[in-house]
């Protein structure tokens, strides 16, 4: 419920508008699970509260560690089902990789979530209780707050939009977390339309699309909804958002031996590059027990990043990490073990 929601039920009962405020603040600041941890509260009213509400939070059921220290929460929801979220710590920083969805709708042919059929969007409060989660382990395991947070879990955020959207507004709020939204990016397969509303909402977070080729034909072989949102209607989508936030988009792009590794590719994406300001993310292809896919020679992605950087466009190599427990870009499919932590 929002705040006005609730400061309504209050007034409804006969009592004051400032009980939603409180309950609202130990819901979202303080993070209540129960109401009985609302000890500003009355008891008459905490067990009214517990008559008429439940607060369904979210569990972190498993908890996986990698050997580089990335760790992975298997997050149950209260439907019992299960999505997973990461937390990367660098030296300088600890990143939430959270998720928008129970599964993913799409048919990304590399990816292990789209192996999992797309069950539900997640709702407000369970992207957000991911990131509390996150921040509370980076708190108690590596003495810090956490610092950035990527909408590049399970799912496709901009297929849930507007529950991605109220969670960011919470997350960035004072009474949530108060984080910067310069410090969140929303990663999309794409989708033009709400591309364009984003920029007409002037949202202030960052936008990351993950390409993978600039060709339709390639793409559309490897993601199957190119067909749909074509590279033509995504360009036109990304030169409205530019024109509107002037913030710089990072394209996420993986080289796979035989299928996007020749010249050809690689003039695209420079071409491609050249439409709206932009940076490269060339990223590590983590194997999913395809066999169709392998990561191509070192000497490839070479030729990427010199004819990137020769026409002038930033571009950065990205190591994966949470390998070995399955915790890295496009591994998420729910398959935690039982690991001691
Ligand atoms: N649906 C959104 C959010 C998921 S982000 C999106 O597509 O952007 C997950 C990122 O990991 C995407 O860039 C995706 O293309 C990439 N990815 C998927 N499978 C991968 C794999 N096996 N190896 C490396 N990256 C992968």
């Amino acid at each position: 419920m929002t705040k006005e929601q609730l400061q309504q039920f209050f007034v409804s009962q006969g009592d004051k508008s400032f009980r939603g405020t409180q309950v609202y603040e130990w819901l979202w600041g303080k993070g209540a699970h129960s109401f009985e941890d609302m000890t500003n509260i009355s008891k008459d009213t905490r067990q009214m509260l517990n008559e008429n509400f439940v607060i369904n939070h979210i569990r972190v059921d498993q908890m996986q560690r990698s050997s580089d220290g990335t760790i992975k929460n298997a997050v149950k929801l209260h439907d019992d089902l299960t999505v997973e979220s990461v937390l990367i710590p660098t030296p300088s920083r600890t990143t939430a990789c959270v998720s928008s969805q129970v599964g993913c709708s799409l048919d990304c042919k590399f990816c292990a979530t789209a192996k999992l059929k797309r069950m539900r969007n997640l709702n407000p409060d369970e992207i957000y209780d991911q990131v509390v989660a996150i921040d509370n382990e980076s708190r108690l395991y590596f003495d810090k707050p956490l610092s950035n947070i990527v909408f590049m879990g399970m799912g496709e955020p901009l297929m849930n939009y507007n529950n991605v959207l109220k969670a960011i507004e919470m997350i960035t709020s004072p009474e949530g977390l108060g984080m910067s939204p310069k410090r969140i990016t929303v990663s999309t397969s794409g989708v033009p339309k709400m591309i364009k509303r984003m920029a007409d909402e002037e949202v202030k977070f960052k936008l990351a699309v993950s390409l993978h080729s600039a060709i339709d034909e390639v793409r559309t072989s490897i993601m199957p909804f190119n067909a749909t949102f074509p590279l033509n209607d995504l360009r036109e989508a990304l030169e409205y958002w530019y024109a509107k936030t002037k913030s710089r988009i990072t394209y996420e792009y993986v080289v796979w031996k035989d299928i996007n590794d020749s010249r050809r590719d690689v003039e695209a994406l420079v071409r491609f590059c050249k439409y709206v300001p932009c940076k490269v993310n060339l990223i590590e292809y983590n194997p999913i027990g395809d066999d169709h896919f392998k990561q191509a020679p070192e000497s490839t992605t070479n030729l990427y990043v010199r004819e990137l950087e020769r026409n002038g466009i930033t571009c950065t190599v990205r190591r994966s990490r949470g390998k070995d427990i399955d915790a890295a870009c496009g591994q998420l499919a729910n398959k935690s073990k039982e690991v001691a932590v």
